[in-house]
């Protein structure tokens, strides 16, 4: 099927590895233009190495600053924007919630829901330039369930999805669409750390943790980052113009965290 996305113009945020990497690749593939930014020089050079037509940048979206000096490289160098994919956000501290230092917690929430912010309120005057407009905010399974020694990231996650719907509102006169996805645990290092972490404090093997997990889900599988690449270049293009204001899980069916 041809989404029709071929040059359009597309910003991934940290997506220089993992899952913004996976989305990134897709886009590409269907002959879109891609920026992307990463906080991590080393992987943003490897990216491009493997991918030579991506555009990259070095950023911390948690940091205004950097955002401001990025989104004018991103803007020069694709010449415009028809999507934001806001993926930047880290797993945050595990413990208690009165046990954690309050400076993880305020990173976690600078990173994870206000630079999402940092990067959209930028992106809005480009995207009402374009007639296929549409901004992607990563939240996570931690944004429906509660989410019991991590507080900040569940919080957090929860935020993307007001932040999602009220922009839905705000920016649809404009043609301009947002829509949230929630992954449920997805395949690779970044989850079978937190599992690891986990289980260490359960006192469980790393195995038996994920098999007791998974048994809350009707889909008993991590999910495959591809997968979160396909819908999120489905909604990206034309032939998801009428999706708006949407919290799409892709999480196996998953009845809660633990
Ligand atoms: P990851 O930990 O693998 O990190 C991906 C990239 O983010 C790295 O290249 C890193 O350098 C970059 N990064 C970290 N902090 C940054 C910052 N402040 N500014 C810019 N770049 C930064 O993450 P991932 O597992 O690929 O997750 C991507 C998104 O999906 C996140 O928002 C995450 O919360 C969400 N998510 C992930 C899972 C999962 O199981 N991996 C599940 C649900 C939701």
């Amino acid at each position: 099927m041809d989404l029709g996305l071929t040059g359009s113009r597309i910003m991934v945020t940290a997506g220089a590895s993992g899952i913004g990497l996976k989305i990134t690749e897709r886009l590409l593939a269907e002959g879109a233009s891609v920026f992307i930014c990463d906080i991590n020089e080393d992987a943003l050079d490897e990216a491009q190495e493997k991918n030579p037509s991506l555009e990259t940048g070095i950023c911390d979206v948690a940091d205004r600053e950097s955002v401001t000096h990025t989104f004018d490289e991103a803007m020069s160098s694709l010449g415009g924007l028809d999507c934001l994919v806001n993926n930047a956000g880290i797993a945050g501290p595990t413990g208690a919630f009165h046990e954690i230092d309050p400076e993880d917690w305020d990173r976690c929430i600078q990173v994870c829901l206000t630079g999402q912010f940092n990067c959209a309120r930028l992106a809005v005057e480009h995207l009402k330039q374009s007639n296929n407009a549409s901004i992607i905010n990563l939240s996570s399974a931690a944004g429906r369930f509660g989410f019991p020694n991590r507080a900040p990231y569940s919080a957090a996650k929860w935020g993307v999805i007001g932040f999602t719907k009220t922009l839905s509102m705000e920016l649809g006169d404009f043609g301009i669409r947002c829509n949230a996805i929630l992954p449920g645990p997805v395949d690779g290092p970044r989850i079978q750390a937190v599992i690891k972490e986990k289980a260490n404090a359960a006192g469980q093997t790393s195995e038996t943790f994920t098999k007791t997990w998974l048994s809350m889900a009707s889909i008993k599988e991590l999910v495959d980052p591809r997968q979160l690449a396909d819908l999120i270049a489905f909604i990206a293009s034309p032939l998801g113009r009428t999706i708006s204001g949407q919290a799409l899980n892709v999480d196996g069916d998953l009845q809660g965290l633990m």
